[in-house]
């Protein structure tokens, strides 16, 4: 049994159809959902997103969000969602390195914290693309 998932992020909508399972990486821990879920509101974590539909599965990259459902339907609203065949891996390298060295490089409390942020999301691009390519 499917029902409907729509994941929307500042810049417009990533995805809108039906699905039969999606499994995302709250706060608080893993959580799937299948048809039928009871109302929830819960914040997703940076982390992949695992969306099932029939045969296809479709990974992404979420820097974090809220997760809704309402009456049966999910949504998504993400910071950042990328896709995996979307996620331009040499950009996130790059964002890895730079965050990597400047977490080295500058000892600022707050800047450390917004490095480590940085590092996560690019981080979480180089896996998310990597399943895409079967290399997981
Ligand atoms: P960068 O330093 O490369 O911009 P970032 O982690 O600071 O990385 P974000 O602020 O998370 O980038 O994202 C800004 C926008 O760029 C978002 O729309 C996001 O979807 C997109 N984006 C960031 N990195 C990538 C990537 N590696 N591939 C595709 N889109 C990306």
């Amino acid at each position: 049994m499917t029902y409907k998932l729509r994941i929307v992020t500042p810049e417009g909508i990533v995805f809108d159809d039906q699905v039969d399972k999606v499994v995302a990486n709250t706060v608080t821990g893993e959580i799937c959902i299948l048809a039928k879920h009871i109302n929830l509101v819960t914040v997703i974590d940076v982390g992949k997103v695992k969306v099932c539909q029939g045969e296809k599965i479709i990974y992404g990259a979420c820097s974090g969000g809220l997760l809704t459902i309402k009456d049966g339907e999910c949504s998504i609203v993400a910071t950042t969602f990328e896709c995996a065949e979307d996620i331009d891996v040499a950009r996130a390298q790059a964002a890895k390195e730079r965050a990597e060295e400047k977490l080295k490089s500058d000892e600022d409390a707050k800047r450390q914290e917004m490095y480590k942020a940085k590092l996560k999301r690019a981080i979480c691009r180089l896996k998310v693309s990597s399943m895409a390519n079967g290399s997981n």
